[in-house]
């Protein structure tokens, strides 16, 4: 009897979609936090929201290779599989599902997925078919596991914007969103975090800083929008030697650039050194 009620605590490590289905077939409340593994204390957050919210929670790791538009990108995309391991454990998630390539792209029937013309702003604008890939992924995973709810960091937020309205569309999934979180020198946690050296992370901490303080000024002079987001786009470039692929104010009901009243968010993408970062505000 023991036994059998450790058993039944226990973590599930899934790796294939027929073990899977056994798994959870008779789940009805299942909360689905999707990750790329390398896990911190931002997958943390949306886990323990998932807990909360839902009966059992399956969280997935898979690196997916269509979402990268540069190989090299995804070759040094960083992976630490026996501590998101333990992490998933010292947090009691119910199921773990770790798929091969193979298992995710086996059925080819699947349609091919594109993005509106309007909404290829942001990083849709600047990698290429990363969030067809992001949809792609994410339809197949609705599929095979049928979540309640699907949670998705705000870090990500055009992501969130595009997932949600594509998801919720075809499936009776929700997709909820929980709030960045950031360290003490109020850096938003990143896996790619991992591959910056400790001046660039001093670095990152000063133009979040700066940009946390543009976002205030944006606020309370909304007119003046433009004006402000190019000369910080200046400063920054010249003090930090960055390469900023945007730097733009977009209101977060359909991401268009009116920002003249409601509410509005700052999102930047630069690359500090060879690593692309990217944050909104
Ligand atoms: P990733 O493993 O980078 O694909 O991220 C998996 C999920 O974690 C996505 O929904 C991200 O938006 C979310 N996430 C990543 N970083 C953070 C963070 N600092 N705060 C909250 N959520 C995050």
């Amino acid at each position: 009897m023991f036994y059998l009620l450790i058993l039944l605590l226990q973590m599930k490590l899934i790796k294939e979609i027929i073990d899977l289905n056994k798994a959870i077939n008779k789940e009805t409340r299942l909360g689905f936090v999707p990750t790329m593994g390398s896990l911190h204390k931002g997958h943390e957050a949306l886990i323990k929201i998932s807990k909360k919210k839902c009966k059992k929670t399956l969280v997935s790791i898979f690196v997916n290779p269509k979402q990268f538009n540069n190989k090299e990108d995804y070759k040094n995309y960083p992976r630490n599989l026996n501590n998101d391991l333990k992490i998933l454990k010292r947090l009691k998630v119910d199921y773990v599902f770790i798929p091969t390539i193979d298992q995710i792209y086996k059925n080819k029937k699947l349609t091919k997925i594109s993005i509106k013309k309007s909404d290829k702003v942001l990083c849709a604008n600047f990698r290429k078919g990363h969030f067809e890939g992001v949809l792609n992924v994410l339809n197949r995973f609705v599929i095979l596991i049928a979540p309640k709810i699907i949670f998705l960091g705000e870090k990500d937020y055009q992501q969130f914007f595009l997932v949600k309205k594509f998801i919720e569309k075809r499936h009776k999934t929700k997709v909820y969103l929980c709030k960045t979180i950031r360290s003490s020198n109020r850096i938003a946690l990143s896996s790619r975090n991992r591959l910056l050296n400790k001046t660039n992370i001093q670095a990152l901490s000063l133009i979040t800083n700066k940009l946390l303080d543009l976002k205030k000024k944006i606020y309370k002079n909304r007119s003046e929008s433009e004006a402000l987001t190019n000369s910080a786009k200046i400063e920054l470039t010249k003090l930090f030697n960055i390469k900023i692929e945007y730097l733009e104010n977009r209101n977060t009901i359909d991401l268009g650039s009116n920002i003249s009243n409601g509410p509005f968010k700052l999102f930047v993408a630069f690359y500090l050194g060879k690593v692309r970062l990217i944050d909104n505000f």
